[in-house]
């Protein structure tokens, strides 16, 4: 069985996000990149399902510039054994990225599509949900665990104050949360071999998918400030504010 695993580059999460003056959208000018870190948990977990044995193949999958061939090699470094770029320059939104994934997946076949379940960037959390959609298969979202049985995928998932487990018929697609693992770093050994590895590049035209923008983004605005705190002399004063101020009593 073939594994599927897109994975997007994103702003590194350590960076302090900085909002263009006129709100127009955020600053990516010397950002430092990384892989979106749900995907490592992705890639990791097809690893893993590959060393038990299971998976004969990983193929990870980007939509973006061409500088994603680093996320792609990342991707390489830590055990997938090869990649494709879908290389483009224009701001794709997670129906372009999933009508993407399905052109890919229908010619790859995969077994399993593991996705993360946002990207830290836009916070969309849609793609997998669409990629599921348009292929019109199974799909499991926010998983914990996934164990492969067969021609089913048994997938514990994250929802609210607890877990459900449920199976899934294959071939799925499952969108990988927190909790499921730790990814690895890889190996210097690993990060030489990764260069070696087979990249195909692609564009979106080639898979036959229009990138135009279907939304509009009006305006982007950072948090607003913490508002300072105050000491109060008593309780009775404290409890006056409660009611009056804060209006919480
Ligand atoms: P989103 O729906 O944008 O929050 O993204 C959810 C997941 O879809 C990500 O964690 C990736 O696995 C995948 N994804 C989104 N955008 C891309 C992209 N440009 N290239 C590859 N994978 C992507």
């Amino acid at each position: 069985m073939k594994i599927l695993v897109p994975v997007k580059r994103v702003v590194d999460y350590n960076v302090k996000i900085r909002v263009h003056a006129d709100g127009s959208g955020v600053d990516l000018a010397n950002v430092k990149m990384s892989m979106n870190p749900f995907d490592e948990i992705s890639v990791e977990e097809a690893v893993r399902l590959k060393e038990a044995g299971s998976v004969e193949e990983i193929i990870v999958v980007s939509v973006g510039p061409s500088k994603s061939e680093e996320t792609l090699r990342t991707a390489l470094a830590m055990g997938a054994d090869r990649a494709i770029l879908v290389e483009t320059d224009e701001v794709v939104e997670p129906l372009a990225v999933a009508k993407i994934l399905k052109a890919v997946a229908e010619a790859e076949t995969p077994g399993l599509v593991i996705v993360g379940k946002q990207a830290i960037d836009d916070d969309s959390n849609q793609t997998g949900q669409m990629l599921a959609a348009l292929l019109g298969s199974a799909q499991a979202t926010f998983a914990s665990k996934i164990e492969l049985k067969g021609d089913l995928a048994r997938v514990t998932r994250e929802v609210d104050g607890g877990s459900q487990t449920i199976e899934v018929k294959l071939p799925a697609v499952v969108t990988t949360d927190l909790r499921l693992n730790e990814p690895r770093y890889a190996s210097l050994p690993n990060i030489m071999k990764a260069k070696k590895k087979p990249l195909e590049k692609k564009t979106p035209a080639d898979l036959g998918v229009s990138v135009a923008p279907r939304l509009k983004v009006l305006k982007t605005e950072e948090p607003g400030g913490r508002k300072s705190g105050i000491k109060v002399k008593s309780v009775a004063e404290l409890v006056e504010k409660l009611k009056t101020e804060a209006g919480v009593l």
